[in-house]
């Protein structure tokens, strides 16, 4: 049997959880994924998650990652798995990413002391994707922010409000909450029903409000946007089936064949989404290693002049 599902962090509660419950979760996984799907799960959970991966107390974690964007974590933020990466958003060119662009990201995952098994189901489900997908989300939302929709009102508020970026600069800026806004969406929605599907095989019921509801937007007051505020993204699609599609999302959302004449992909959120899928490579590391190379990075760029490209 594979070692599928598997946690380093010190909760009691979880260990011994999950002692009793992982031979079940780990066929379970098989079943979800398939035999070569649990064993990618395995490899990466064995190369990439250990002791020094997990956190249960905020100021550990903060003494030795920043947020994505670069600010503390709060003291009371719940569960969650992070992925670190390399390249601050601010890096990141107007249209998205430069080409043959090497992206270095980690996973780390913070767990709430309260936190109980299903609560790191859910996270070990992120860590999951993030490590299926060829071009995971969770990269995305740490470089456009991880908006939801309460963030991304004030954020957006925030954008138009400011006075010196002209409107082009808050198009962007307002593109790329918008996106990680969307892509967020999905990609915890897609959890859920993961979270689900693994925590029927331990007799844990959990409901979906949200599934088999007709969508609902609004629609941003400056810019248009149709910002989806509830209903379910994947109507009309069986749970398996968005497991499935989820691992490669991109040929579900980004319009086929070339973009010329296509409306669509002459939107210049497609282009960002576009040079993400194309232009960057991902390269994933375990916590230690991508620190270590962090540190290297910020003392050789005392030597180099700014905005240094390859
Ligand atoms: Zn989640």
């Amino acid at each position: 049997m594979k070692m599928v599902i598997v946690y380093h962090g010190r909760l009691e509660q979880i260990v011994g959880e999950l002692e009793r419950a992982k031979p079940v979760l780990d066929r379970r996984y098989a079943e979800i994924f398939g035999e070569e799907g649990a064993g990618k799960i395995a490899e990466a959970s064995k190369r990439l998650l250990g002791p020094e991966s997990f956190y249960d107390c905020v100021a550990s974690l903060n003494s030795k990652v920043s947020s994505p964007l670069g600010s503390k974590f709060s003291s009371d933020i719940p569960s969650r798995h992070i992925t670190l990466v390399s390249i601050q958003p601010d890096n990141l060119y107007a249209s998205g990413f430069e080409k043959q662009q090497k992206l270095r990201t980690a996973p780390v995952i913070y767990i709430h002391p309260s936190g109980t098994l299903q609560t790191y189901i859910h996270e070990f489900g992120h860590f999951i994707w993030y490590a299926l997908q060829s071009h995971p989300i969770s990269v995305l939302n740490s470089l456009y922010g991880g908006h939801k929709i309460e963030s991304f009102t004030d954020y957006s508020e925030k954008v138009l409000g400011q006075t010196r970026e002209s409107d082009e600069e808050k198009m962007v800026k307002l593109q790329r909450a918008f996106w990680s806004l969307i892509l967020g969406e999905i990609s915890e929605k897609s959890n859920q029903i993961l979270e689900k599907l693994i925590l029927e095989s331990i007799g844990v019921d959990v409901k979906l409000p949200w599934r088999g509801k007709e969508r609902e937007y609004a629609l941003h007051k400056k810019f248009g946007f149709r910002i989806p505020i509830d209903g379910d993204p994947f109507l009309g699609i069986g749970d398996y089936e968005v497991v499935k599609r989820m691992l490669t999302w991109q040929d579900y959302i980004v319009p086929k064949g070339p973009g010329a004449g296509n409306p669509i992909s002459n939107l210049p959120f497609y282009y960002m989404l576009d040079s993400y899928l194309n232009n960057v490579r991902i390269s994933r590391l375990p916590i230690g290693e991508f620190l270590q190379l962090a540190k290297k990075d910020k003392s050789s760029s005392h030597h180099k002049p700014q905005n240094h490209r390859q």
